[in-house]
């Protein structure tokens, strides 16, 4: 559409980084512009309309920047996602596959009720890895992942075969 386009404007893409071969997509010229993130976080509300929903978890580091605002918007709760070690209370933690390595991300346990309505929202749509690893997390404490959302996905990276039967929302997609 016309305005993901406009969007789309407004995101760098720098080549090379953090590796050699590697595009990566720079949020933050987006998020700068005052009209460009009052949009994108009216984007992502607007993705999720009569979606009922009690709590967005947004994925550390970029999706916090995004998941506390729709949060805001919906008039839901926001949940944090962590790196390893840093959260204080009792967790559950989730350790995944990336293309090399693992990586581990963690709630904490009495933050997602049994049969809670959830959004998990992040930056970008790679492989879904990430994603997935979220979804079996909320799972986990009885969580009912009622869509994801995104305001990037790269869809090359098929990242919404490994969220197949889930309710996956993109606002800015690259092919
Ligand atoms: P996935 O697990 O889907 O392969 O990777 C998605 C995760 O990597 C997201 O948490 C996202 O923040 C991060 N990520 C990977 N590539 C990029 C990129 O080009 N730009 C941004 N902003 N984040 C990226």
């Amino acid at each position: 559409t016309e305005s993901a386009e406009d969007l789309k404007r407004l995101i760098r893409e720098i080549p090379d980084f953090p590796k050699p071969g590697i595009i990566f997509y720079d949020i933050t010229t987006l998020l700068k512009h005052p009209e460009g993130l009052r949009r994108t976080v009216d984007g992502l509300a607007a993705q999720l309309q009569g979606i009922k929903v009690d709590t967005v978890v947004g994925i550390e580091a970029r999706g916090f920047i995004f998941a506390p605002a729709l949060a805001y918007h919906l008039g839901a709760g926001f949940v944090p996602v962590r790196k390893p070690r840093k959260l204080p209370a009792e967790r559950a933690s989730i350790t995944y596959e990336l293309e090399y390595g693992q990586d581990t991300l963690e709630i904490h346990r009495d933050a997602i009720g049994d049969g809670h309505r959830v959004i998990i929202a992040d930056d970008l749509l790679a492989t879904g890895g990430t994603a997935k690893a979220v979804v079996d997390l909320v799972e986990s404490l009885g969580g009912k992942v009622v869509g994801l959302v995104f305001v990037i996905e790269l869809e090359f990276l098929n990242g919404r075969r490994r969220l197949e039967g889930y309710d996956v929302r993109s606002l800015i997609k690259y092919q």
